[in-house]
């Protein structure tokens, strides 16, 4: 590496970038390329989207612009983390869409289309989203959709190879990111709110042959475990778990340690969600919302630490995690941390799996404490849902979900996107399994309590002390993944659409900029020629406005095409202003049917519609809001629903789940809805 120009500023990005990338494999090009692109998911495989890059920093963020927006042509969830490497910036939008950009222009240099059936619009418990690529040697790695890997050329975008990853006539599907280990293509997928049995796989990244795939969950006992951590884990389940998959999904996070050679995975939730329904003589379910260290040469388990034994709320320990070495009580260690849905933050050995310290980071009322001998949660008097309606807190959606936390090792914090947003929690007693359809045996509501209202904010958080040093209330639940970088910043989107750069030691909130959406990504950063960028995915979805509904409406802009942004100091440009918001059509509609079966149509809503529609019919902003149809629109309801008249737009055939009279029922419960938006007008 030659040293040039500014002296100071390179050599303290190299010292930073070797605390940054400690045991990261060493390339030819050297450290300062390294740096200088963002070439791995979480910047290295230790994931802590840390960037020591510093041309722009806290004394000149001010000066920050947009200096080009790229358009992906879709208007559903982004949430993918571009990676850019010599110039060209790779990502994912809706429907695992890839494209190659020139980073300096903008300019759209490839896309990949890999045709995802619409159809599959249903079986993503959580908008057809992708959460970007993973590149090694000339390739670029995609999961699709539908359950596909694929293997691109990176200057073409070329199908080198293909393969799929799942049995394709199951609710899989796959959003998460690849990685490359060592040439292997590690990937898992998504599924467990339907009826799956998770895994992660690893494929030659040369041929696309399966080199070997770990299982989460035991299969059937009746047939040979397929390793020896599986017959362990099988001793606890209980009941006919695996006629419904048993869930455990390796959906998103995934890290990895050189020095160590171990991989990590976290694991989902169970399926269905109620453990009384799914194991009902009781026990832990290994290994569900789990760490897993495995061996990347074999996919054999060296340990896992399980954050919620036995669960039962949805708390998947799929979120992010972050390696890193900490100096606690003068000791220096090798440490994993997540910040999972369940609400508790946990700092583990990394080398073991031990539990060093456990603290939660949002409200918790599931669980008193993690017990720090053992280990376990000590779990609350009251969370238990089977005799009768509780409120959760943190609810299905988490303390924090799949948004990227970062760590910065000069201010020592963790910057996690959090959340409140408490659930209220019934046994389902109508719960029947049926294959490839939504599956939680729960009754979930909006809890009772007006003190329970959803709220999100930027939380920095110490990891050694175990607790809050500052925080930036956001106006709603549902924020970005966060970048921090030795110029002192913190960055994050925000669900409110702005993006905005925060003083990391002390969370003084120093610039702003309307992002033409509501942001959910998370930003990079990098630098080309001498300039510093950062990009970041701007496009409003995701779980929270699928399945919350109108309350997502309340803080979010309406929903606008998707973009990749960039900026730099002294960037121009600016976007576009929000849309209106649509007014309700001025027809009235003809409604005959009785109250009573209303009331039944809204039941059947529930159970089969409003997981896209939104409760009560009342969309969170992805899919067009029901009440807003016209009356033409409702004579084609047996069609729609029962035919595959709006299949191309992702509304699936509902025939042989629901009949010509349970079809009448829904449309008169949606025309009560819609009648009731043209008296009222839209106040939910
Ligand atoms: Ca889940």
């Amino acid at each position: 590496m030659t040293i040039v120009g500014r002296h100071c500023c390179n050599i303290l990005i190299l010292i930073a970038l070797l605390m940054a990338s400690c045991g990261i494999e060493s390339s030819e090009d050297g450290n300062s390329k390294l740096a200088q692109n963002w070439s791995k998911h979480g910047f290295t495989d230790h994931e802590q989207r840390f960037s020591p890059l510093n041309q722009i920093d806290d004394k000149n963020v001010d000066r920050l612009g947009l200096v080009w927006s790229f358009e992906t042509r879709t208007y559903r969830g982004l949430e993918a983390t571009p990676l850019v490497v010599d110039g060209i910036l790779y990502t994912t939008a809706s429907w695992s869409v890839v494209f190659a950009i020139d980073a300096r222009t903008g300019k759209e240099i490839w896309n990949w289309d890999p045709q995802v059936p619409r159809s599959y619009a249903y079986r993503a418990c959580c908008d057809v989203i992708n959460r970007g690529v993973a590149l090694y040697q000339g390739k670029v790695y995609t999961g699709t959709l539908d359950g596909r890997l694929a293997a691109l050329n990176a200057k073409t975008g070329k199908v080198i190879w293909e393969v799929v990853t799942v049995d394709q006539s199951q609710p899989y599907t796959i959003t998460g990111a690849p990685r490359v280990i060592g040439g292997k293509v590690i990937i898992g997928n998504s599924g467990a709110e339907f009826d799956v049995r998770g895994y992660v796989s690893a494929y030659d990244g040369e041929t696309g042959e399966q080199l070997w795939r770990f299982h989460t969950v035991p299969g059937n006992p009746s047939e040979p475990f397929e390793s020896p951590a599986l017959e362990k884990a099988a001793k606890t389940w209980s009941g006919e778990w695996w006629k419904s998959g048993g869930g455990g999904t390796v959906w998103d996070s995934i890290a990895y340690d050189p020095d160590l050679d171990l991989l990590y995975v976290g694991t989902g939730n169970g399926s269905p969600w109620n453990r009384h329904l799914r194991s009902p003589g009781g026990g832990d379910n290994l290994f569900l919302a789990s760490i897993l260290a495995l061996r990347p040469d074999t996919g054999d388990l060296v340990w896992h630490y399980q954050t919620t034994p036995g669960d039962t709320w949805d708390y998947t320990a799929t979120q992010h995690m972050i390696l890193a070495d900490l100096e606690i009580q003068g000791e220096s260690r090798k440490v994993l941390m997540q910040a999972p849905k369940n609400g508790f933050f946990y700092v583990l050995d990394r080398a073991n799996g031990q539990l060093i310290s456990a603290n939660n980071y949002v409200p918790v009322n599931w669980a008193l404490k993690i017990d720090e001998q053992s280990g376990r949660p000590v779990e609350a008097p009251g969370s238990d849902y089977r005799s009768g309606r509780v409120t959760v807190k943190p609810g299905p959606l988490g303390g924090h979900n799949w948004q990227p936390m970062s760590y910065n090792p000069e201010t020592g914090l963790v910057y996690i996107p959090a959340q409140e947003l408490a659930s209220s929690f019934a046994q389902d007693l109508s719960f029947e399994h049926l294959p490839g359809t939504r599956h939680l045996g729960v009754d979930l509501g909006v809890p009772e309590s007006p003190a329970e209202v959803p709220s999100g904010y930027l939380l920095a958080w110490n990891p050694i002390e175990q607790k809050e040093e500052w925080r930036v209330q956001h106006p709603g639940p549902w924020n970005g993944g966060t970048l921090t970088t030795t110029g002192n910043l913190v960055f994050q989107g925000t669900g409110d659409g702005r993006f905005v750069a925060y003083r990391a030691n002390d969370g003084e909130k120093l610039w702003e900029m309307w992002a033409g959406s509501g942001v959910i990504a998370a930003p990079v950063t990098y630098q080309l020629d001498g300039v510093q960028y950062v990009s970041l995915m701007a496009g409003w979805g995701g779980a929270y406005p699928l399945v919350s509904g109108g309350p997502a409406t309340t803080v979010s802009p309406p929903v606008s095409v998707g973009r990749v942004l960039t900026f730099a100091l002294d960037g121009r440009l600016t976007l576009p202003p929000p849309a209106k918001r649509q007014q309700p059509p001025s027809d009235s509609l003809s409604l005959t049917a009785s109250a009573a079966e209303i009331e039944q149509g809204g039941r059947l809503f529930s159970r089969w519609c409003d997981r896209c529609h939104g409760p009560g019919a009342v969309s969170g902003g992805l899919i067009k809001d029901l009440r807003y149809s016209t009356a033409p629109v409702f004579d084609m309801y047996p069609d729609i629903v029962l035919e595959k008249m709006l299949e191309a737009r992702g509304m699936p055939s509902f025939k042989g789940w629901l009949n010509q009279e349970q079809t009448e029922l829904i449309r008169s419960y949606v025309m009560k809805r819609a009648s009731e938006l043209r008296s009222q007008g839209d106040v939910q």
